[in-house]
């Protein structure tokens, strides 16, 4: 009766270790991101995710300075264009970026001179978030909340895009055509841009 008893007790107990090693190799496999990165990225501190009297919450907290602003201006590199969609938000690699507003993901890759972007759209507003880091947090048709960490400025380099086109003043690959790790962050509405900073 004892060696029975003990018996089904050492088969629990192993039970219980195969799923947490399970639970853990199911989150390390997230889009080639470790453990320790899900774990870090998700930790959002709430009091910097500011709501705009618009409603839009400003998808780099922490990190205020306008490097480019919206409209015409000088290529600020070749490749870049030099009207410019959106606005520049300069922050190092690994910042956090989060939703602006709630939607759908509705693309994620290497978008051209953007390089590695998430899109997210409510069915009336589409937001871009580009330079981001190459290992996605999202995937395409998840539904995302307002504030939730969706991915992190990205290195100036990399250097796993087929025919990259873009590179820097040394020849290597870029995010795009980019001079430096930063938010590029634009908005549609029916397709055509609109000044991000008209909402903040
Ligand atoms: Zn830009």
């Amino acid at each position: 009766m004892f060696f029975s008893t003990f018996k089904y007790l050492i088969i629990i107990i192993l039970l219980i270790i195969i799923s947490y090693i399970g639970l853990i190799f199911s989150l390390d496999s997230v889009d080639g991101l470790t453990f320790t990165d899900t774990l870090t990225n998700n930790n959002i501190n709430t009091d910097d995710i500011i709501v705009s009297s618009s409603g839009f919450v400003w998808p780099a907290p922490g990190y205020n300075t306008i490097t480019s602003y919206y409209g015409y201006r000088d290529a600020p590199t070749s490749g870049a264009g030099t009207f410019h969609s959106g606005i520049d938000i300069g922050a190092p690699t690994g910042s956090k970026i989060i939703a602006a507003f709630s939607g759908t993901v509705t693309y994620i890759g290497f978008n051209g001179p953007n390089g590695y972007t998430i899109t997210i759209s409510d069915g009336y507003y589409t937001a871009n978030y580009s330079h981001v880091s190459p290992y996605f947090l999202v995937y395409v048709g998840q539904n995302i909340n307002q504030g939730t960490l969706i991915s992190t400025v990205g290195p100036k380099n990399v250097y796993d895009v087929p025919n990259n086109p873009y590179k820097d003043s040394a020849g290597n690959p870029t995010n795009g055509a980019t001079t430096g790790p930063h938010l590029h962050f634009s908005i549609r509405i029916n397709g055509y841009s609109v000044n991000p900073l008209n909402y903040y």
